[in-house]
């Protein structure tokens, strides 16, 4: 038997059946009259940015990594939740415009901005995150030609990155951003040329569960913003510190010491440099806001047996939910949490795996765990669901198409 990773906090059974936001699993499929479906619960959403708000520092703005989860209805959920959106693509610029964000409040970064990517953030005020030279040169251009003044930032490349961090964004060689120490001279450059500019952005890894980590790469953020800050010979009006607030996917993963992370945060903005004291600091979150806010509902369609083991068949998969299939990101395959929905809270009583229904043996959304036993009908709950799930699986593998999305 192998170990399924934690379910979130605040999900509880209604007569034996996995409820989400109070409504039970087999009345939220019968809305939607389909499975697979994501299910969003907006109350888990706000009830985790209000205990963000409550543990870090008032100074400390909050903002949307949208790919995450840019399914429109969370967007415009989001929009009046947090004070800014991040993305990374044309696409999601005009997802997040048409969730109805100000411009102002949306900052755009990502290597390989396209000429009509950088056009529209300019026409629109979006602030662009600079992730070479090259690109700062193609947005001085584009903005000449409209006419416009562009709003502008810099990606920096730290030296450094999150420890325990299950996505190395920064520390050496590395696609994005700027290297540190060829950033004052970019940043003198775009003061110049009579930009709006809009400081640093400086993002050192991603899904880290280790608080003491976050909190010194944000400490070593701090300092090298200062530092960028006095050789460039100007005060920094915004810094984004990144995120990197991991969530709990795995057995024996423990969330994160949110009031330690705060603390420490306060304690380093009692003390700015000088070139620091004005500033405007932002962290960017994704999974940390949405992840455990949403759930993957998938129906048995088939139980079988194979030379002893167990396997229930579902109508989802890998191409919905790459990441609990064990094939984004991670090395070692481990169980996300897993229930049988329709059961939600019986005793444990076999051994089985859940695989889906794409004809590949990677399709595998749970291996050897223990459930209760379940027949052909019963709906399936993948837990973690919220963040890099609809979006970021490959729903076209196979043709059986995008999974159905809510949110209550
Ligand atoms: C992916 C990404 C994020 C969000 O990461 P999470 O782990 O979802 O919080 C934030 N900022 C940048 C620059 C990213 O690339």
């Amino acid at each position: 038997m192998k170990p399924l990773g934690p379910i979130p906090p605040g999900f509880a059974a209604i007569d034996g059946e996995l409820a989400i936001a109070g409504r039970r699993v087999n009345e939220l499929v019968a809305q939607t009259g389909n499975t697979p479906l994501f299910v969003y619960s907006g109350d888990q959403v706000r009830n985790r940015v209000a205990e963000l708000r409550a543990a870090m520092p008032a100074r400390l703005a909050l903002h949307y990594a949208v790919k995450a989860n840019p399914y429109g209805p969370l967007l415009a959920l989001m929009d009046g939740l947090v004070d800014g959106f991040d993305v990374a693509s044309g696409g999601e610029l005009a997802l997040a415009r048409a969730a109805g964000t100000d411009p102002a409040r949306i900052s755009f970064a990502g290597p390989g901005k396209r000429d009509d990517e950088l056009e529209a953030a300019i026409a629109s005020g979006v602030t662009l995150n600079l992730e070479s030279e090259g690109e700062a040169d193609r947005a001085f251009a584009i903005a000449d030609h409209l006419g416009a003044v562009p709003r502008l930032a810099v990606r920096v490349n730290p030296d450094f990155d999150l420890k325990g961090s299950g996505m190395k964004m920064g520390g050496g060689a590395k696609p994005f951003g700027v290297d540190a120490a060829r950033v004052p001279a970019l940043a003198r450059r775009i003061i110049a040329s009579g930009a709006h500019w809009q400081g640093l952005h400086i993002f050192a890894g991603s899904q880290s569960l280790d608080s003491e980590a976050i909190a010194e790469t944000q400490a070593a953020t701090l300092d090298l913003a200062a530092q960028l800050a006095e050789a460039s010979g100007s005060p920094l009006p915004r810094c984004n510190l990144g995120g990197g607030f991991g969530i709990p996917y795995f057995p024996a993963d423990t969330p994160i010491d949110l009031s330690l992370i705060g603390q420490r945060l306060e304690a380093r903005f009692a003390a700015l440099p000088a070139v620091l004291q004005e500033t405007r600091f932002c962290i960017e979150l994704g999974r940390y806001l949405v992840g455990e806010a949403g759930v993957y509902l998938t129906r048995v369609i088939d139980r079988k047996e194979s030379h002893g083991e167990v396997f229930l068949v579902v109508d989802g998969g890998l191409h919905h939910q790459l990441a609990a299939s064990g094939n984004f990101g991670t090395v070692v395959r481990r169980n996300y949490p897993v229930a049988i929905a329709s059961r939600f809270g019986a005793p444990d009583s076999e051994e089985v795996s859940v695989v889906g229904c794409l004809c590949t043996p990677l399709d595998r959304l749970a291996d050897k765990a223990g459930l209760p036993r379940a027949e052909v009908g019963d709906l399936v709950a993948v837990f973690c669901a919220g963040a890099y799930g609809a979006s970021a699986s490959p729903a076209q593998f196979l043709g059986h198409g995008p999974a159905c999305e809510m949110l209550v």
